[in-house]
């Protein structure tokens, strides 16, 4: 074996002792993969290309024992962890140099109480997973609009979806969470159980301990009258503005994106992935504006099952590896201008793989009260998201630009506020504005879970005020 080098919680750079790094393998009931092992190259990646580290061991856990095992060899090295669901998130937070990775994505298990209308998933489980099991009893959740994102950092977030208008948040549906903290305490969260805890997982990200299982209130969920609307941008000026005064005036049951963005052929366009989830013909009724704003590129809005409104989002739009730079707020019933702004920048888009997104947090989402959970942000707000995407990484300085141009000219019409699942890794001045005034209290919450920062690879909170 090779030499394993790590870098400490001060930043201090050492050696692994061999016999401690095999010693920690033979306790895993997964694998150990440092840079000697073959499969290391692979496992370091994560969704976003862009992203370069290098953990000095990434441990496969295969359940909560493992868990603790790699947080117990973490705190005995001084060394920082970074856990791992779906690898989605943009900022790259799924992995770190120097440090230990606890890669939950072995961890599939998922048990439905239907008579209870509850959910067991372990931390690896993926939103298709997820939707495939809860699906053979009718049942689902709030979950992320693109099926292979993971559970464990959509929810810890907060959780857009769908459904987020009917049921809340995916956040607003979890139940209780299974929790190895800093120390290394297994321990359950919930509203009865270490209920300050409990309210820092609803929204405060990864800060807390590595959570092994979450539980999920479920709700009957069946068919939907949905799918994608193309017109071409040449149309998109009116049909952004239509698009906004219907999503400010839409039922709970209603869901309605925009994307400006561009076809594989090269064609610019805006896309409204739309959705009715109830009586067919309701949601036929509902949404026929939408569908005759123009002359439609393409159009196939019709009955589908809720795994494949899952699948409106196409994972293939959104490939694991391509470069990435992400950047959000949140609007306010954003004006004309506002919308043009946004139509201006796209007109500018160097990457056809680039897009401006649009859409509205509303209905029940917005009915839990800011202090209630951790997800502080709950007005009807506007999510706007910036990204750019471009397959070769010497062409960065291309599109990075673009990105930040835009983001920082919609700045005058935003809150000041961010989803804290859309923020960069170059913004953490914005994570305050992640969390309004619930801030202070994560802090605290830190404070008492991970007082060392033990797990600091995510939208930091420090334990420090
Ligand atoms: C293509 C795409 C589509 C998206 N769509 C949506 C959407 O529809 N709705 C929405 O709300 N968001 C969406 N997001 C944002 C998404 O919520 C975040 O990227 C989120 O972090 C992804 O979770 P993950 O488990 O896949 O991420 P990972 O990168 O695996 O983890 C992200 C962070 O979550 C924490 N974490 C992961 N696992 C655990 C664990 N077991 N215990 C404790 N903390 C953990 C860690 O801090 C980690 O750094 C999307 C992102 C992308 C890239």
């Amino acid at each position: 074996m090779s030499a394993v080098h790590a870098t400490t919680m001060t930043g201090t750079d050492i050696q692994l002792d061999d016999a401690e790094v095999a010693a920690f393998r033979t306790r895993l009931g997964g694998t150990l993969l440092s840079p000697a092992d073959a499969a290391y190259a692979q496992a370091r990646k994560v969704w976003n290309g862009m992203i370069d580290k290098h953990p000095a061991l990434i441990a496969r856990c295969t359940g909560v024992a493992d868990v603790v095992q790699g947080v117990a060899f973490a705190r005995t090295h001084d060394l920082p962890v970074a856990m791992r669901c779906g690898s989605h998130n943009a900022a790259g937070h799924a992995t770190c140099d120097g440090g230990v990775v606890l890669d939950l994505t072995p961890m599939k298990g998922i048990r439905v109480d239907a008579a209870q209308r509850r959910v067991q998933a372990q931390g690896g489980v993926l939103w298709r997973e997820f939707d495939r099991e809860t699906q053979v009893y009718g049942l689902g959740t709030t979950g992320g609009a693109v099926n292979d994102t993971g559970i464990a950092g959509l929810t810890l977030g907060g959780g857009i979806g769908w459904l987020m208008g009917q049921h809340g948040l995916a956040c607003d549906n979890l139940v209780s969470a299974d929790v190895v903290t800093a120390d290394g305490t297994v321990l359950t969260a919930s509203a009865t159980e270490h209920p300050d805890l409990f309210w820092a997982l609803r929204g405060g990200g990864g800060n807390f301990g590595v959570v092994t299982s979450f539980e999920y209130q479920l709700h009957p969920v069946s068919q939907w009258f949905a799918g994608t609307v193309v017109y071409p941008r040449s149309q998109a000026r009116d049909i952004l503005r239509y698009h906004r005064d219907f999503s400010e005036a839409c039922s709970d049951s209603t869901a309605a994106f925009a994307g400006l963005m561009t076809l594989p052929d090269g064609t610019p366009i805006i896309a409204l992935p739309i959705g009715y989830h109830g009586p067919l013909d309701e949601g036929e009724r509902i949404l026929a504006p939408l569908r005759r704003l123009g002359t439609p590129l393409f159009d196939d809005v019709g009955p589908k099952s809720y795994p494949e409104v899952q699948t409106i989002f196409n994972p293939e739009v959104f490939p694991h590896g391509m470069q990435r730079y992400w950047k959000s707020s949140f609007l306010k019933n954003p004006p004309d201008a506002a919308l043009d702004i946004a139509l201006e920048y796209a007109d500018q888009m160097a990457s056809p793989h680039s897009m401006i997104l649009l859409y509205l947090v509303h209905g029940a989402a917005t009915r839990v009260p800011a202090d209630a959970t951790a997800f502080g942000l709950r007005e009807a707000l506007w999510n706007l998201d910036v990204i750019g995407q471009w397959t070769e990484p010497a062409d960065a300085n291309q599109h990075i630009p673009w990105v930040r141009e835009c983001w920082k000219a919609l700045d005058a019409h935003s809150t000041g506020g961010v989803y804290v699942n859309h923020l960069g890794s170059d913004e953490p001045e914005r994570v305050r504005d992640a969390f309004g005034q619930n801030y202070a209290r994560l802090v605290q919450v830190k404070q008492q879970y991970d007082p060392a920062n033990v797990f600091r690879f995510n939208q930091n909170i420090r334990p420090v005020s």
